[in-house]
């Protein structure tokens, strides 16, 4: 076994963060000549985009997430190791990671992705968890479910009528799922669960800054997102402003700048409204001279790699980057799960060409289109073909969002029971995944 703080017989290529830009880079490099180690603070690679199926009780953790060491199984090229870095010496090329190991590089992919961003209100946070890890789905799977619970206790028909409204905040496609989501649970999921409460009358508001949910999306397709959501029973209110959230409910100014101020009770608040990129780009940033953008990522050369340093690259959510297309102004790459694993695949190949003394090349984005559910037989799609966008929603885009989540899931095993759950509960309508560990004191 070779020391990982000294430098080993084959060229070492460290991977910082086992997400979708993470992985991608490891599998490209299977079977090459060099010695992987893929750094990953926790045990296991999350599929994010059905992340909310398990926060909304829809789906278990285990059928879409997969241990990093067994992904690597079949790749002996590979050594995993559990630990969050935490320093990075681009003079010594080495990481420092919590738990005191330091391990030597010879390239250095780092792929540490995104978190929230409470655009400054970060005391927000414990009454609005968001949705970007295993432990923030627990969090909000408990928050809904236990309000429910307490709303059925409560005598005082104000303070039900506050446990019984569910808010979120921010209209892209996390909050525009959950909202849809939630609205499914309190009308179907629960109905006739209850004795002292009816689930159905519970609200589920969504908040947005702007002037339409889906911001990526064209407009459009934006209203008919809006228009399904109403339908499934979510009030969705635009222009409209958070200004304090605190463990009673929120203050909302509609209408602009000189709007009125709102009072909204809530026992439930979700966060959904802002990314930034993980602390790490700034710590890389720091130790390479290296600028970031307002999010905090890092800006990349076109190889996706950094200024003066061509054996770091920066990749997926983390990398501010653009696609270069010949004959075409650049243009950013989106934070999307198919660009990290695009971008994955072209850092390790630019390795494999400095390796062998060759030249590395631009980074261009194959752009496979925009998809966002919302519910129960709701969607929307924005797929490029040769012949112009294809636009549509509804059931159509719905059926194709399942096919294309199901098909992108890590592992048969996860697919066939993700299938098999989805068909049961569009079939019965209940979720399976609703065991909250505990209820705590306060929440009783
Ligand atoms: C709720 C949600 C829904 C989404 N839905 C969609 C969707 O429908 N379609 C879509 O295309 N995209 C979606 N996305 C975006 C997509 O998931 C991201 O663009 C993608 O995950 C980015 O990949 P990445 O490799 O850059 O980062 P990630 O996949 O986030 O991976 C980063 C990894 O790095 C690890 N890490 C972070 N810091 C450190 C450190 N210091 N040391 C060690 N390890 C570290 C993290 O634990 C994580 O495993 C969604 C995101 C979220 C949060």
């Amino acid at each position: 076994m070779s020391s990982l703080s000294s430098a080993p017989a084959l060229p070492r290529v460290v991977i910082i963060g086992c997400g979708f830009g993470g992985l991608e880079a490891a599998r490209t490099l299977r079977g090459e000549p060099v010695d992987i180690v893929v750094i990953e603070k926790t045990n296991h690679h999350l599929f994010q985009p059905l992340l909310y199926q398990v926060a909304t009780a829809g789906l278990a953790a285990p059928s879409i997430a997969a241990p990093t060491r067994w992904l690597f199984r079949g790749q002996p090229n590979v050594t995993t190791m559990l630990g969050e870095v935490c320093g990075i010496d681009p003079a010594a090329r080495c990481v420092r990671l919590d738990n005191d190991h330091v391990v030597h590089y010879d390239h250095l992919i780092v792929a540490a992705g995104a978190t929230h961003s409470y655009f400054g209100h970060d005391d927000w946070a414990a009454q609005a968890p968001g949705l970007k890890t295993l432990a923030d789905a627990f969090e909000i799977r408990r928050r809904v479910l236990t309000a429910f619970e307490r709303a059925e206790l409560e005598e005082d028909p104000q303070r039900r009528r506050a446990l019984l409204t569910f808010v979120v905040i921010g209209g892209g496609p996390t909050g525009v799922e959950m909202a849809g989501t939630l609205a499914e649970i309190a009308r179907h999921t629960l109905a006739g669960e209850f004795r002292r409460i009816v689930p159905s009358t519970a609200e589920v508001l969504l908040i947005e800054g702007s002037n339409r949910v889906l911001q990526a999306m064209p407009e459009d397709l934006s209203e008919r997102a809006r228009q399904q959501l109403e339908r499934l029973g979510v009030r969705v209110r635009l222009d409209a402003l958070v200004t304090r959230i605190d463990a009673q409910g929120l203050d909302v100014r509609e209408g602009g700048a000189s709007g009125a101020a709102t009072r909204i009770d809530s026992g439930c608040v979700i966060w959904a409204a802002g990314v930034a990129a993980s602390p790490l780009g700034r710590l890389l940033a720091q130790a390479t001279h290296v600028e970031c953008d307002r999010a905090g990522r890092v800006r990349v050369q076109p190889d996706l790699s950094l200024p003066d340093h061509p054996e770091i690259s920066v990749v997926g959510d983390l990398a501010a980057a653009l696609s270069h297309v010949p004959g075409q102004e650049p243009r950013p790459v989106p934070g999307v799960s198919p660009a990290a694993k695009q971008m994955g695949r072209h850092a390790a190949r630019n390795v494999l060409a400095r390796i062998a003394g060759g030249a590395t090349h631009p980074f261009r984005y194959k752009d496979w289109g925009n998809l966002a559910t919302i519910g129960r037989n709701a969607a929307v799609a924005d797929v490029p073909t040769p012949f112009g966008p294809l636009r549509f929603s509804g059931y159509p885009a719905w059926l194709f969002w399942l096919f294309v989540h199901v098909y992108f899931l890590i592992g048969f095993r996860n697919r066939l029971i993700v299938l098999m759950d989805w068909a049961s509960a569009y079939w019965t309508f209940r979720r399976h995944a609703r065991v909250v560990p505990e209820v705590r004191e306060s929440e009783r």
